[in-house]
């Protein structure tokens, strides 16, 4: 199968998954995530339709931004502090948010271009110490510290799945959705509703993420790999 191909089964399934949890498919975006493909990779999956696409590095972020500005590109990745200035004028939503130190820095670099950096806070959901991100507990403390920054508008969450088990897969998610409710009642009208997003989910774990209310699932083998079996 081509990447073309994938990329329209995958968003068919995706619909699909949608009707079976009774949710409206406009509700989730399919992120495309090119970070093993280049700009063929990329080009390929855009002539099928994609308008989003995911990557978690800088230098690749950069060369398919500035070969595709049209699309949407997600910065999804480590945030490295002085690369943060280079990341901003690029990314339509940071996903991996979870430094204060960083905070300042988007909303600095995003004041300088007169915009608002979107992005989404990291929770590490699991607790695996290889993973990144907040502990649950830390998170709406958190969203509160760095309410006041003038360009960060915080969109909602993104969590990552402990790989091999969808049972354990599932009760992450549904914990991130647990615990963005719970936040969302400490913020006031107008930040809550941009608190909206729960980017979670992969190419092996999608479907129990669409169950428990993802709102962004981040797409990477089952659309630009060849030997993905799903
Ligand atoms: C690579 C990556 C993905 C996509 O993973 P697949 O298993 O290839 O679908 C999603 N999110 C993050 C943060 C990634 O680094």
């Amino acid at each position: 199968m081509s990447i073309g191909e994938n990329y329209r089964r995958v968003l068919e399934e995706v619909a699909a998954q949608c009707e079976k949890a009774h949710r409206d498919p406009s509700d989730v975006l399919l992120l495309a995530v090119s970070k093993t493909v280049g700009l063929d990779g990329v080009k390929q999956a855009l002539d099928a339709g994609a308008a989003n696409f995911g990557e978690n590095r800088l230098e690749q972020l950069q060369e398919k931004y500035a070969a595709f500005p049209q699309v949407n590109w997600h910065f999804i990745g480590n945030i490295q502090s002085r690369r943060i200035k280079d990341i901003v004028p690029c990314a339509h939503l940071i996903h991996s948010l979870f430094e204060e130190r960083h905070a300042q820095k988007i909303s600095d670099a995003a004041m300088s271009l007169d915009k608002v950096q979107r992005v989404l806070v990291e929770v590490n959901v699991s607790g695996e110490a290889s993973k990144s991100g907040l502990d649950p507990h830390e998170t709406k403390g958190f969203i509160q510290e760095i309410s006041h920054l003038p360009n960060v508008e915080v969109c909602g969450l993104m969590t990552m799945a402990p790989q091999g088990d969808l049972q354990v897969a599932h009760e992450c998610f549904s914990d991130l959705k647990l615990l963005k409710d719970d936040v969302a009642k400490s913020l006031s009208a107008e930040k809550r509703a941009a608190f909206a997003e729960l980017s979670m989910g992969m190419s092996e774990d999608w479907r129990e993420a669409i169950e428990c209310g993802s709102t962004i699932v981040r797409i990477g083998r089952a659309i630009f790999s060849d030997d993905f079996a799903c």
